[in-house]
């Protein structure tokens, strides 16, 4: 296996986002690997952690109910740092782990075994872990088990880079959007022809997986990614940009008539019946703005449209703004 590249902080970071994963919801494929390192190795604890600037982030964890936890703290902070799995049978007789918050408070962690997640570009970026609360040996032939599932694990976060669609919503990936809007500043540049963005952000989103769960929080994005393919014309692209929050992409579309179109997206958001009990009903704000100038970039587009996104929140929500085209200015 490559070796791991331990001295380049600042590349370790940027290989660590070019993941963008991050804050996203838990994912099926990597729960399976950390409940699987479970039953193997008889664990109550095992987890997928990635290391970010100043915090250890769990993509999964299994046996533990956190979803982050103080850098300073982390294991796997340690487990990085080198080329080989990091196995510490008894923490009580390790002098960099004994007065660890984690081995004297909860969860009480006495072993521990963690094998490096390196991207094909030789970083550290986190570790697959098996933690348990009694003093334990790892033998040889179960950290060659943990190393494949660890590459499991890195092949999977690479599979879900390039992916195209994102699985909850059906959505294309911010990504394969973002890829879309370049094609059309191309054509607009080369043709004139015309095109509009629409950026759009359920309300008080919040609230609702505070009150329902997160689980009910996915099927209504599900139900509201649903509705908005369903209005869209072949043409159009919807791509999910971040939690809950779209993007249409209008090809051959004027400001006047993408402003019309967000206003029927809205109403139809507003009168879905989301499958619950009892029903339940969102909004959405929107933010609109058509090619133009100024808006040659992606980020530059994409920012028109969040800003006038951002004053339709403002505003009071359930509503949709255009962003005004700017003068350009004199050289
Ligand atoms: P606003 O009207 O200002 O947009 O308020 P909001 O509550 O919708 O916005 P906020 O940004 O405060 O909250 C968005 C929440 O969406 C926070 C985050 O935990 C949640 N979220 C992000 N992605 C997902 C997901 O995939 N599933 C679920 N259930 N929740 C998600
Ligand atoms: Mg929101
Ligand atoms: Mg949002």
């Amino acid at each position: 296996m490559l070796h791991a590249i331990t001295n380049d902080e600042p590349g370790r970071i940027a290989a660590l986002r070019r993941y963008e994963i991050l804050d996203t919801p838990m994912e099926g494929a990597f729960d399976k690997v950390t409940n699987l390192v479970r039953a193997l190795f008889s664990v109550p604890i095992s987890a997928v952690s990635l290391i970010d600037q100043e915090r250890q982030w769990f993509k999964s964890i299994a046996g533990l109910d956190v979803s982050e936890t103080p850098r300073s703290a982390a294991f796997c902070d340690h487990a990085i740092r080198q080329d080989d799995p990091l196995v510490i049978p008894d923490t009580k007789d390790d002098v960099r782990f004994r007065y660890n918050p984690l081995v004297t408070g909860d969860p009480g962690i006495r072993s521990y075994a963690g094998v490096p997640l390196r991207t094909p570009d030789g970083y550290n970026i986190g570790s697959l872990c098996a933690i348990d609360t009694r003093a334990r040996d790892f033998p040889a032939e179960q950290m060659e088990i943990m190393k494949g599932l660890a590459a499991i694990v890195v092949e999977q976060m690479e599979l879900r880079m390039l992916a195209e669609r994102d699985h909850l919503s059906g959505a294309m990936t911010r990504r394969a959007f973002v890829a879309e809007i370049d094609k059309r500043i191309a054509l607009f540049v080369r043709h004139q022809r015309p095109a509009a963005l629409i950026l759009l952000d359920i309300d008080h989103f919040k609230a609702i997986n505070d009150c329902h769960g997160h689980p009910v929080g996915d099927r209504v994005i599900e139900a509201v990614a649903h509705c908005c393919a369903g209005l869209s014309r072949p043409s159009d692209s919807l791509g999910r940009i971040g939690g809950e929050e779209f993007g249409l992409l209008l090809p051959e579309t004027s400001e006047t008539e993408a402003l019309a179109a967000a206003h029927r997206f809205c109403a139809a958001i507003e009168a879905l019946d989301i499958p619950h009990d009892p029903p339940l009903r969102v909004t959405a704000s929107f933010g609109v703005a058509a090619i133009g100038p100024g808006r040659m970039t992606s980020q530059d587009w994409l920012t028109a449209a969040d800003t006038a996104l951002y004053d339709a929140k403002r505003s009071g929500r359930n509503r949709a703004v255009l962003a005004p085209i700017e003068a350009i200015r004199a050289a």
